[in-house]
C-alpha cells in the first residue's frame, strides 16, 4: 500500500483507525508531543488484539495506522496485530522513529513485524538526525524496501522555508531515485499519530466552513480510550470531551465504535463544516478562541451542541458528512497535504514507486 492511497483515505470517515501500541519511546527528541518516555503508559496488549479482533470482512477499516510512542518497541505485539487485521481485510501501517536503525541493521524482530505491514514509514528530521544518524535511517529503509514492503518518509520541519527541509528531500530523491514519497509536515502542537493524519492546526475560516478530517479516523490513545480526534491535545485531555469520545477498547468493539463516530450528529458536523462555523451558526456572540480550542470546548456551549443535534441527526447530516469526504477525497492526497502540511513539498507524497516487489493490496 503506497503513501498516497491511504492519505486519499485520510477525509473518510472510519476508513481508517489510529492505534497507539505504547507510549513508550527511547529517543528523547526535542519537538515530541506524545508526551513519550522510556517508561510512558500503554494499552492493554490483550485488550487491543480483541479491538481488533472484532474487525469483520463486513465492517472494518481499509486501514490501521500502528503508531506510538514507538510501535517497534513491541515487535511481537505489532506482527500480530498486522496478521489479525489483514485476516479481516485490512490493511496496516506503521510509524517508527528508528531508534532500532542505529549501525543500519535491522534487527530480526523488528524486520519480522515490518514486513507483517503494508507499508513502513521513517520519521526523519533534525531531532531525530540527532538521535540516530540519517545514513542509518537510510540504510535501514533500503533493506526494508528490499524485504518488498512499500515505504515512506515522515518529515518535519520548522516551515516552507526551513533549509532541513531542502536538505533531506534533495537527500531522500538522490538517494532512492525517487521513488520514495515523502509526507511534509511542519512542527505543531500536535504528535506523531496526528501529524500523520494530515495534522494541521486549522486557522478558523472568516465566513466559510472549514471541515476537519483529523474527526474523521478513530483513535486509540495510550490508555485505551476510543476517541474521535488525533490532535494531540484532544488525545491527551483527561475526560475526553464527550462529543469527541467514542468509547474504550476494554469495553467497546469496532462495530461500536463506528457506528458512535458516524451516528454522532456533532462530529458529522466538525467533519463536514468544522467547529469554527459551528460557533457562528449557533453562538454567533460565543468567544470560541480557536479552531480545535473551540472544538474541545463544545460541552461548556450547549445551544451549538444542541444546534448540530437538530439540524444533522438525521438523512441531511449524514449526507452532509458523505458528501465533505468525498469531496476531500476527490481533491487527492495532495491537495490534502497542500492544505495540511507543508505546501512546497505536497507533491512528494505521490512520487512513483516501484510497482514490482511491493506487496498487493
Ligand atoms: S476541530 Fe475538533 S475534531 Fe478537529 S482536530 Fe480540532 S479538536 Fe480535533
Amino acid at each position: 500500500m503506497e503513501l498516497a492511497e491511504f492519505m486519499g483515505l485520510r477525509p473518510v470517515p472510519c476508513a481508517g483507525l489510529l492505534l497507539t501500541l505504547t507510549r513508550r519511546c527511547p529517543l528523547s527528541c526535542a519537538h515530541c508531543s506524545t508526551s513519550s518516555t522510556p517508561r510512558g503508559e500503554e494499552p492493554d496488549a490483550g485488550r487491543l488484539l480483541r479491538f481488533a479482533g472484532s474487525f469483520t470482512a463486513a465492517d472494518r477499516p481499509e486501514v490501521v495506522l500502528l503508531t506510538g510512542g514507538e510501535p517497534l518497541l513491541l515487535p511481537g505485539l505489532a506482527h500480530e496485530l498486522a496478521t489479525l487485521v489483514r485476516a479481516a481485510g485490512s490493511r496496516s501501517v506503521l510509524l517508527s522513529g528508528m531508534f532500532f536503525a542505529r549501525g543500519g541493521r535491522v534487527p530480526p524482530p523488528v524486520m519480522r513485524a515490518v514486513t507483517a505491514v503494508d507499508h513502513f514509514s521513517a520519521s526523519l528530521d533534525a531531532f531525530h538526525e540527532r538521535e540516530v544518524p540519517r545514513r542509518d535511517v537510510f540504510r535501514a529503509v533500503r533493506q526494508v524496501r528490499d524485504a518488498g514492503i512499500a515505504v515512506s518518509f515522515h518529515l518535519v520541519g520548522t516551515g516552507p522555508r526551513d533549509p532541513y527541509l531542502a536538505d533531506v528531500t534533495t537527500a531522500i530523491r538522490r538517494e532512492f531515485a525517487d521513488r520514495v514519497p515523502m509526507l511534509v509536515n511542519q512542527v505543531r502542537p500536535v504528535g506523531r499519530a496526528a501529524a500523520w493524519a494530515a495534522a494541521g492546526t486549522q486557522r478558523p475560516a472568516a465566513d466559510r466552513a472549514l471541515p476537519c478530517a483529523m474527526a474523521a479516523w478513530p483513535v486509540v490513545a495510550f490508555d485505551g480510550a476510543v476517541l474521535a480526534c488525533c490532535n494531540q491535545r484532544a488525545v491527551d485531555r483527561r475526560p475526553v470531551p464527550a462529543h469527541l469520545s467514542l468509547g474504550h477498547i476494554a469495553e467497546d468493539d469496532w462495530a461500536t465504535v463506528r457506528r458512535r463516530s458516524l451516528s454522532s450528529p456533532v462530529l458529522r458536523m466538525v467533519r463536514a463544516v468544522g467547529p469554527a462555523h459551528l460557533y457562528r451558526r449557533y453562538a454567533p456572540g460565543a468567544d470560541a478562541s480557536g479552531y480545535c480550542a473551540g472544538c474541545r470546548s463544545l460541552p461548556a456551549h450547549p445551544e451549538v451542541v444542541a444546534g448540530a443535534v437538530r439540524d444533522a441527526s438525521g438523512p441531511v447530516g449524514e449526507l452532509l458528512d458523505r458528501e465533505a469526504a468525498r469531496t476531500q477525497a476527490d481533491a487527492g492526497p495532495v491537495e490534502l497535504v497542500r492544505r495540511h502540511g507543508c505546501p512546497p513539498y505536497a507533491d512528494l507524497v505521490a512520487l512513483p514507486t516501484p510497482t514490482t516487489g511491493t506487496r498487493s493490496p
